[in-house]
């Protein structure tokens, strides 16, 4: 996923631009409003600050509005609340307030595409991976070259997770928050245990690789990174 970053804090941008290359998004970063409306794209949702030495945030937001229906995501220092209702009219999709985590900004973004991302009748059908994978989100079911596969209910939890962001790092309690529980705080060996179950019933089709202390990311075979 490409991200446009519009940002002219240097130390802000580099660690939200590190942040988000680590869990697996591609950064364009631009520091002012002109090189932002200038940039030829394409770019799959811009995070916008709203304090631009060039000119106000506000304006690029709208104007990147009039153009069509990126996705954009208000980032400012600013926490007043005038700002972010203003933010929203002109058609931002959300709003994050300095400071913030990254992984703040990564749920912002997940949520953001999930809503803007509606499936049409022309894509109804089972999501494909690679040549042998597929799986169905509305029936919950997975097939491997044709054949189902018995994924208990986790796995599948799990497994349609994973696979909504192919390539994306997701740490152990992005993981644990969205599969099992929004209040886990128990311990994440479970997960080990469902991610070794997938990879047993669907070798060959995917991987999932283990990052140490972080997470794990899901690769489709015969992909390109
Ligand atoms: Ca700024």
């Amino acid at each position: 996923m490409h991200v446009l970053l519009v940002e002219d804090d240097e130390p802000v941008a580099e660690s939200l631009r590190r942040g988000l290359k680590r869990y697996g998004f591609e950064v364009d970063w631009v520091t002012t409003g002109a090189a932002a409306l200038a940039h030829p794209g394409p770019y799959d949702v811009v995070l916008l600050d709203l304090g631009l030495p060039d000119t106000d945030g506000l304006d690029v937001c709208k104007a990147l509005r009039g153009r069509g229906d990126v996705p954009i995501i208000v980032i400012s220092a600013r926490s007043d609340e005038t700002d972010r209702v203003v933010g929203l009219e002109l058609g931002a999709d959300d709003y994050v307030s300095k400071p913030f985590g990254v992984r703040e900004v990564i749920a912002r973004i997940r949520a953001v595409m999930r809503r803007v991302r509606p499936r049409t009748p022309a894509d109804a059908g089972p999501d494909r991976y690679g040549t042998r994978l597929t799986v169905d989100r509305k029936a919950a079911r997975v097939h491997l070259d044709g054949a189902e596969v018995a994924l208990a209910p986790k796995e599948y939890d799990l497994l349609a997770f994973l696979t909504e962001e192919p390539g994306a790092l997701m740490s152990r309690e992005q993981i644990m928050e969205a599969v099992w529980d929004a209040n886990w705080f128990g311990p994440t060996k479970t997960l080990d245990v469902h991610v070794a179950a997938l990879r047993r019933k669907l070798a060959g089709a995917i991987t999932i690789e283990a990052v140490r202390g972080v997470g794990f990311r899901l690769e489709v075979a015969g992909d390109t990174p």
